[in-house]
């Protein structure tokens, strides 16, 4: 090995984005693999109606530290903006409802809440009220969503409030969803005892407690491709993006990578002393396969979860009255195409300002529809115009919106999200077991700990740490455990 050891990480999203930043600064010398001609791979910021969109992720979760960090690491902090205080609503039972005042991912901490919520039909409301005739749970076990909270709170509180909710960040559904693996806090305070409600008031209590006022998320004033800029801009690795690895195997001293580049097929060889996988799960599989069989079976059992954004600008006078919640989830019982509506300009005071001074006297609405999650993949194969038509037909159906909006654009995310459905930790876990009996190599991404930003930083930088370790670099890492937790 020479004296400075060389390392290739493959994969240009925040994830691969974040190591490599990392693995340069700690001497290594990176090489960035990204198949896609744009680096952020979910993250991307566009423009409409002449300010930047994003029509990937849009806010970072504020309350757990590393993604809040690392944007102040590389000098961005001023750019941080929160969300406005308008809050979402639920389309339920033909109706815009605000969501029960106290409650985790949709499941209610209190039943008085859930019933002034109205969210629920009076038989779902009696119902979901059974939970504290029930009798406690000792061990949750790996269960789904659907049925540990379907059992004891009823199919309506699922469909109406808990997937909904779910769906904003897996595109995933209730039945297939692991419990512990999405929502791990309520898993856990569900074995202390009584009823899930109660479970669910605890952690409520708790977080109430812990708030310090600070807000839970956060966003980047010009969006958040800024953050992929910086990360590519303050590392020092050398980026080529168009460059799919195709790939992987030992040699006597490290790695070799096979990689194609996109639209000429020129091809290339690179030798390294380690080799950190950012990618998706079926490409990390895919790649897995010869060297580390074990860890590339593990991976491509995760299945992901296909996507879009349509992200239009209507003119204020489109909407019957001005819109004043920052969202609206369309649980899939109410039908329709679309699965959530974010009023980006009303949820984000910095892009209403931005809308304001690139349109003077005009009042312009940005918002965006998301469309898509497993198992409803037909729902995506229509073509761009189609896919808008549906958008705006339900946005005339949910929020009586008028005519055609100002500018639209239409993001497709194919392989968008991954899952965490039953099994999922048992499928990590086997995959991390597999990996760690290899020098050299180390996997990270939104498989991992969680699919939010922050959860996609902290399982990169303890990747890029262990990697640092084993290539002969630096300080002695330590292999991290961190939690499920998502935006
Ligand atoms: C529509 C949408 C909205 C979201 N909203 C939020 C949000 O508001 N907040 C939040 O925290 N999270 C959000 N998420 C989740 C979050 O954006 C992602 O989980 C996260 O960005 C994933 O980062 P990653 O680097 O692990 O993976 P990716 O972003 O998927 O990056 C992986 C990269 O690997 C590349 N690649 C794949 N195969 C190869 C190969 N063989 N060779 C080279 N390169 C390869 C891909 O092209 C891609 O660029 C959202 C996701 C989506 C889809």
């Amino acid at each position: 090995m020479g004296s400075q050891p060389r390392v290739i990480v493959v994969g240009g999203g925040v994830s691969g984005l974040v190591a490599a930043y990392d693995l340069s600064r700690r001497g290594a010398t990176v090489t960035l693999l990204e198949g896609a001609t744009r680096l952020g791979g979910k993250i991307a910021t566009v423009e409409v109606a002449g300010v930047p969109a994003d029509t990937g992720a849009e806010s970072l979760l504020a309350r757990r530290p590393e993604a809040v960090r690392l944007v102040d690491e590389l000098g961005l902090g001023e750019r941080v903006r929160h969300p406005g205080p308008a809050s979402p609503r639920v389309l339920s039972r033909g109706r815009l409802r605000r969501l029960p005042r106290r409650q985790v991912m949709g499941v209610p901490a209190s039943w008085w809440d859930l019933a002034r919520s109205r969210v629920l039909s009076p038989r779902g409301l009696l119902r979901a009220g059974t939970d504290r005739l029930r009798s406690p749970v000792a061990d949750v076990g790996d269960v789904s969503v659907r049925e540990l909270v379907g059992g004891r709170l009823g199919p309506d509180v699922v469909d109406r409030l808990v997937e909904p909710l779910l769906a904003g960040v897996y595109a995933g559904r209730a039945d297939r969803l692991s419990l512990p693996a999405t929502v791990p806090g309520l898993a856990d305070e569900l074995t202390r005892g009584g009823s899930l409600t109660g479970a669910a008031a605890r952690m409520a209590r708790r977080s109430r407690q812990a708030a310090t006022g600070a807000p839970v998320f956060a966003g980047l004033s010009g969006g958040l491709g800024a953050l992929v800029d910086a990360l590519a801009d303050r590392g020092a690795a050398d980026i080529r993006t168009g460059w799919s690895v195709r790939e992987l195997a030992r040699t006597p001293n490290g790695w070799t990578v096979h990689a194609r580049q996109v639209g000429t097929g020129a091809a290339t060889d690179l030798e390294a002393d380690g080799v950190l996988l950012a990618c998706p799960p079926t490409p990390a599989a895919r790649l897995l396969e010869r060297e580390v069989p074990a860890a590339a079976t593990a991976l491509g059992g995760i299945d992901t979860a296909s996507m879009a954004v349509v992200s239009l600008a209507y003119p204020l006078s489109a909407f019957p009255a001005p819109p004043r919640m920052s969202g609206v989830l369309v649980p899939a019982v109410e039908g329709g195409t679309v699965k959530a509506i974010t009023l980006s300009s009303v949820k984000w005071p910095w892009i209403a300002e931005a809308l304001r001074s690139a349109h003077p006297g005009e009042e312009l609405v940005l918002l965006r529809c998301s469309i898509g999650r497993i198992g409803a993949e037909p729902e995506l194969q229509v073509d761009d115009t189609e896919l808008l038509r549906r958008a705006e037909r339900d946005l005339a159906r949910i929020l009586g919106v008028r005519g055609r909006g100002v500018d639209a654009r239409v993001t497709r995310w194919g392989g968008a999200l991954p899952q965490y459905d039953v099994g999922h930790t048992v499928r990590v876990q086997d995959a991390r077991t597999a990996l760690a009996g290899h020098r050299g190599i180390e996997a990270c991404g939104a498989s991992f700990d969680g699919v939010g930003i922050a959860a996609c930083v902290a399982t990169a930088r303890a990747a890029a740490a262990r990697l640092t370790e084993q290539v002969g670099l630096g300080e002695p890492a330590h292999r991290t455990n961190t939690t499920g937790e998502t935006p």
